[in-house]
């Protein structure tokens, strides 16, 4: 298909690249580009530059950060840093601060266990958190990774890692319904999780 368009054909390709957009979102995705004012998509390859000029993350947590190595979560005196809640990615840190009751602070791992798809625990902030928890600062960790067969795993993991430490160690609860994610959840039902949590 489209073999006498290969300027088309490659920019498919590239958009091929990117995670998460469903393989016929692509072909609309490419002709978005297509069809808007060469202005529109030159100030969208400069943001995304910029973005990525700008934009780091921060070095305990792994939360997003601009022009600073900690994030905002880290580096405010308001924050419980003796309370880590551990999430699989910064949509679920979002989807959890939405909520508004939690005054913890956070640990990115970046995903979830999956050995099929080569993700193993090297793949994720893992280690990073370990140690972060052996600096003894922290007193509680709540594991919100997804109640999926993944988000198990991955909490089922590194539980296993922190059998040595004396911590408060919970899970999030009722409400969160199995095989969901917590990015697309609602704030009360992450609300009651978070404060129904239970001891892991
Ligand atoms: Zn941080």
């Amino acid at each position: 298909m489209f073999a006498d368009l290969q300027h088309f054909q490659r920019l498919v390709r590239q958009l091929q690249k990117v995670p998460f957009l469903a393989s016929k979102n692509v072909y609309r995705v490419a002709v978005y580009f297509l069809i808007n004012d060469k202005k529109e998509v030159e100030q969208f390859c400069k943001v995304l530059l910029d973005s990525k000029e700008n934009i780091g993350f921060c070095k305990v947590c792994f939360n997003l950060t601009e022009k600073a190595d900690l994030c905002s979560f880290c580096s405010s005196t308001k924050r419980d840093k003796s309370i880590v809640c551990v999430v699989e990615t910064l949509h679920d840190l979002f989807a959890i601060e939405n909520c508004g009751g939690y005054s913890g602070v956070y640990h990115v791992l970046g995903g979830a266990l999956c050995p099929l798809d080569g993700v193993g625990p090297d793949s994720l902030n893992i280690e990073p958190l370990l140690k972060r928890l052996r600096l003894g600062e922290v007193k509680e960790v709540i594991f919100a990774t997804n109640p999926t067969p993944e988000g198990e795993a991955t909490a089922s993991y590194i539980f296993s890692r922190m059998k040595d430490m004396q911590l408060a160690i919970s899970r999030l609860a009722s409400g969160v319904p199995i095989g969901s994610n917590l990015g697309f959840m609602d704030r009360v039902t992450i609300s009651k999780a978070l404060s129904g949590r239970r001891p892991y």
